[in-house]
This record gives C-alpha cells, structure tokens and sequence, in this order.
C-alpha cells in the first residue's frame, strides 16, 4: 500500500564499541517506549576511533568542527585511544546480541562498513579489489552474527565511490544508504543506472546543526523538527507535498547524552501525524511506486560538516 501521509526513517548509525554496548540498548527503550521502528547501521569490524584524531591534520575545518560539537557526542577516553594506544577491539562481529536484540525488538539491522575509520578516510583511494573486500568482510561479518544474507549497507561517514557503488551490486544488494540526497534513487556510474536502490539520508545529523555558527541562537531540535516537516528537494528547490525523510542519528549522540531530547523529537512527530518506517520499507515502497530516477553521486561539502560527503547530485 502506498502511503501518503508524512513519513519519516530513523537510520541510527553505529560507529563505535561504546556506541554499540550503550547506546543501542538505551535507544531500544526509547524507540520502545514510542513504539516506532528504526534501521541500526552497525560497524562490524575493528574500533579504530583513536585513529580519527589525525583528520585534525587532514581535514580542514576538522579542529573547528570538534571543538564545536563537543557537547554532541559522548564517548570515553577509552575509545579515543582505540586502534592507537590501545589495540582496537571488534565492534559488532564481536558482540552479537544487541544487534540481535535490536531485531528481536523488530527493528530492521545492517553493516555500516567492517572499519569505519579507514572506509571513511581511506575509500576514495582504494582500487577495486580493495573496495570489494572491504564490503565483503562487512556483509560476511553481518551474516556469521545474523544468520541470514546480507542485503543492504550503510556507508560509513556517507563516502560512497563509483567503485563501491559497482561493488554493492556485484554483492547483490537491495538497497544502500550511502549518500545525503532528497529522494530514494538508481546511482548513475559509467552512463549505466546500477540496480541497488539508494536511500540517501534527507536531514542534516545532529553534529553538523551543533557545529554550525549561525544556528547558535536556535535549539538545535526545534531546528531539525522544523526541517522535518517541509519535504526535501534539490538545491534551491522549494517541493510541495508531504514530506519523506531519512534522519541518521548516532548512538554516541542520540544514545547517549541526547537520548531524552531524541525521544521527545519522536513523540512531537507522533502527534504531527507522522509514520516512522525502516529504510527497508523505503526501498521497498520505492521500487513498487517503480520509474527510479537515476543520478550520479558527487562529493560536496554540507554545512557544519567537515570534509566531503557523497551526495545526489543537485542536493548540495
Ligand atoms: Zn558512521
């Protein structure tokens, strides 16, 4: 049945141990207590956090960006020494349960990559050998603790390449959610519209409204809530209907410090009418409705964020 009323997807990122073991717990009974299902995009492999101090060498802005979004996210002195200090443990591939536990609770749950940080720092370099492994070691992973064939990904840190869209085929994947965008599509590689439907997250992250100056006067919820209830468009576009989003948390900020504030932004949503749906149901009510545009996928800088982003093309 397509729906038309205003809909929402939470994709709730999971990018370190301390994130997986606290904060997909604590987020269940958030998302319990409202009775709405979320997608867990969960890193399988190493905790290599503590690597990510050297983008403050690489990334301009990265300095500026931390020290704004400071409040945001919560995670130990522990974790910031993971995969230097201290050796870098497994995040989900060596802790079942609460990925299991977040299915049980009816919850959809796929890979966010098998290392997070060198996905995220390293991707654009990799050749296609190196890029195909990387994906197979996280959808293996996501099979040996799930039990059942991987069919989505979530790319870390939205770094997506013409190389790891082509992999994702090859996998024989349903859908991907690697890109910001404004409406699910076929990526576009090599004049070729690939089958693996991507979801694009809609809404700017928590971090980068936090780390924008000019917001500073605004409560950066009521921020986002307003967003929220106009639909998104392409750049410079002002779209009518009811408005279809994809909002990406992280159980480092939204399962952690943030979690009150979240559950409130839900129940506010709830009374607004909206329906809260899995990035699964998304994708399958894409390919239904049928006719997907195909677009390139382009990298971009967003507000409040540091670095580059794959996005839509004609988002940012
Ligand atoms: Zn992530």
């Amino acid at each position: 049945m397509t729906q038309t009323g205003p809909r929402i997807a939470l994709k709730i990122d999971v990018d370190t141990l301390q994130g997986y073991l606290d904060g997909v717990p604590r987020l269940l009974r958030v998302l319990d207590r409202a009775q709405v299902k979320a997608t867990f995009c969960c890193a399988m492999g190493p905790d290599c956090s503590g690597k990510a101090i050297w983008r403050v060498f690489r990334q301009r802005g990265f300095l500026g960006k931390m020290w704004r979004t400071r409040k945001a996210l919560s995670v130990s002195f522990r974790t910031k020494l993971y995969g230097t200090l201290l050796s870098a443990p497994p995040i989900a591939s060596g802790h079942p349960q609460p990925m299991r536990d977040a299915e049980a609770a009816g919850h959809e749950v796929i890979p966010h990559g098998w290392n997070h940080i060198t996905w995220h720092d390293q991707l654009s370099r990799w050749d296609m050998e190196r890029t195909r492994h990387e994906l197979d070691l996280a959808c293996r992973a996501f099979e040996r603790v799930m039990g059942r064939k991987c069919e989505a990904f979530a790319a870390p840190g939205w770094q997506a390449t013409d190389r790891s869209l082509l992999a994702e085929e090859e996998q024989g994947l349903t859908y991907s959610a690697d890109t910001r965008g404004w409406k699910p599509f076929l990526p576009l590689v090599e004049g070729r519209a690939l089958r693996v439907v991507q979801i694009p997250t809609t809404l700017p992250t928590l971090d980068e409204i936090i780390g924008r100056s000019d917001l500073r006067a605004r409560a950066p919820m009521d921020y986002l809530a307003d967003l929220i209830r106009r639909p998104a468009g392409p750049r410079g576009s002002t779209p009518a209907g009811a408005p279809v989003h994809v909002y990406t948390g992280h159980t480092e900020i939204e399962g952690a410090r943030w979690a009150d504030t979240f559950g409130s932004l839900i129940a506010t949503l709830q009374d607004e009418g909206f329906a809260f749906v899995t990035l699964g149901e998304l994708a399958e009510s894409a390919l239904q409705e049928g006719a997907l545009d195909a677009y390139s996928v382009v990298s971009a800088e967003l507000p409040g964020r540091a670095g580059k982003v794959s996005c839509q093309a004609g988002f940012a």
